[in-house]
């Protein structure tokens, strides 16, 4: 049995630098558990003085350590050695994870701790296979290019999978030789921390991975313009986003990765093999985290003559949800992050209803659980400008339109302001092809909707769902710089 009692969860509530917990005066917030919205902490907010503490000491771990000379096999061996702690310690970081987060303690353990360590594993495995490049030149010189690390990156993350996000960020920067300071959302503060104490029991030194906890406009702000910050990289929402590249450019040129918001299409076509797997993707897209996932699919563009059936077989996989605590074992359902979060797909609903929308299931909250809680709902009848199409709802609300011919569905697919994911389903290979080739998404699926533990494909967003990629070998290449190295070797004389 895997229920606990959330008032029995201990958790370090400071923030995390040079290896130690720190406390930093200033302002304090209340966290609430989304489960049943009772505060269950207190956070304190770094100020600019703190995070620059955070930086300076971050630089100085990295000059000290050697964390970017020593041997990278160093390196990788201590990263493979933070993901086994991280396996060791599953259950508890599972129930941590579970406490402040949306995130179903069975989910959170057998999802979001084990997609931590393996993440951990692959970016470590990255770390002694790095190089340069030996490049053409004319022939009494000798031409490199060289990799390095930045020294010091950022990273600010969103609450949805607070572990995992953080993995993602972690990963590669220190694979690649970088120190970073990350802030966690607000809202999921506490399991990040836990992570970077972890690395520092497996050996990583003190310092490399360092966490400032605080609000996005003091201590996310602060970090964005640190000017000892060399690369930054975001997950959030797009709004954000283009905050964090302004604040961040203001105060030097930098790189900055930005994962943002989407409005994913699932594009259904009458010759799908198989209307029942069909179904099980989409009602699993909807239903996983309460559709609160960047590549949430949520508009279905379906050809009409499957519509009513595939229709009818997604609403008996949405029936079967059992809401509840996070602290549940039986819980599969998740809770919406706040009341704010809640009174938002609220307001789009009823907006989108004034546009003419026809709910078709659901439209409501699930009332009676202490959290907010929202229905499965299904929307139609929508103008291509309806609210719920153009809008980010970020609960579980999916969209069907339909369509007659491949090109009508392929329009469909592609929305004006977001090109994150996207699945397709069809038994003919021309047909997907033709897809992966006009949808303009960072990620096309085809005959399925998830992503699987293959970290080599790299996550990123076409148009205002981002810029540059998560995990991949791209998201290490992000957290290097390279340097032109010109030697000329003429013979004296
Ligand atoms: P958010 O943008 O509100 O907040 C994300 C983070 O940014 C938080 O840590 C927050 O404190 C911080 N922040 C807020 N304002 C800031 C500012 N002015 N300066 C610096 N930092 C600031 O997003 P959220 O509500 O936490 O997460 C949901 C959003 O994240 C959705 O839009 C979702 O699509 C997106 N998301 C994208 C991906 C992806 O891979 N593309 C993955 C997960 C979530």
């Amino acid at each position: 049995m895997r229920d606990f009692d959330p008032a029995e969860i201990r958790f370090a509530a400071g923030h995390y630098i040079a290896g130690a917990t720190v406390e930093a005066p200033g302002e304090r917030i209340a966290v609430a558990r989304p489960s049943d919205a009772q505060v269950y902490a207190e956070l304190p907010v770094a100020c600019a003085e703190t995070v620059d503490r955070a930086v300076c000491d971050a630089a100085a771990a990295v000059r000290r350590s050697g964390w970017a000379s020593r041997p990278p096999r160093e390196r990788a061996r201590a990263m493979r050695r933070w993901a086994e702690l991280i396996e060791e310690r599953a259950e508890e970081l599972g129930r941590l994870e579970a406490l402040g987060s949306t995130r179903p303690i069975a989910q959170a353990i057998a999802g979001d701790v084990a997609g931590t360590a393996e993440g951990i594993r692959f970016f470590a495995e990255w770390a002694d296979k790095l190089g340069g490049e030996v490049v053409a030149t004319r022939s009494d010189h000798f031409g490199m290019i060289v990799s390095e690390p930045y020294g010091v990156v950022g990273a600010i993350t969103p609450w949805n999978f607070p572990l995992s996000m953080a993995s993602w960020k972690v990963g590669p920067a220190l694979a690649a030789g970088n120190a970073i300071v990350l802030k966690p959302s607000e809202l999921t503060p506490f399991s990040t921390v836990r992570l970077a104490e972890l690395a520092v029991e497996a050996g990583i030194p003190a310092g490399i991975f360092n966490v400032v906890q605080g609000t996005g406009a003091v201590t996310g702000d602060a970090l964005a313009r640190h000017p000892g910050i060399g690369k930054l990289s975001f997950t959030g929402s797009t709004r954000t986003g283009a905050a964090i590249m302004t604040a961040a450019a203001q105060s030097g040129i930098r790189p900055v990765t930005l994962e943002l918001g989407g409005k994913s299409p699932q594009l259904v076509f009458t010759d799908a093999a198989d209307l029942g797997k069909v179904a099980d993707c989409i009602a699993g897209s909807l239903l996983a985290n309460a559709g609160q996932a960047c590549v949430a699919g949520s508009r279905l563009i379906v050809q009409r003559p499957v519509r009513d059936a595939l229709l009818d077989k997604l609403a008996a996989r949405l029936a079967p949800i059992r809401p509840g605590p996070t602290w549940r074992e039986a819980t599969n359902f998740a809770p919406i992050i706040s009341e704010p979060q809640a009174a938002r797909i609220d307001a789009i609903l009823a907006r989108s209803r004034s546009q003419g929308a026809e709910i078709l299931l659901g439209g409501g909250r699930i009332e009676g659980l202490g959290g907010a809680f929202y229905q499965p709902t299904i929307l139609a009848g929508l103008a291509a400008d309806n609210a719920a199409i153009r809008e980010e709802i970020f609960g579980p609300v999916l969209t069907v339109q339909d369509f007659e011919s491949e090109e009508e569905g392929f329009a469909l697919a592609d929305h004006p302001d977001y090109g994150l994911a996207a699945g397709v389903y069809t038994a003919d290979l021309g047909r997907a092809l033709r897809a992966v080739r006009e949808i303009k998404a960072g990620t096309v699926w085809i005959n399925r909707y998830s992503r699987t533990l293959d970290f080599i494909l790299p996550t990123g967003g076409y148009k205002s769902s981002g810029i540059g990629k998560d995990l991949g070998r791209q998201a290490v290449e992000a957290n290097l710089r390279h340097k032109s190295v010109l030697i000329d070797i003429a013979a004296p004389g």
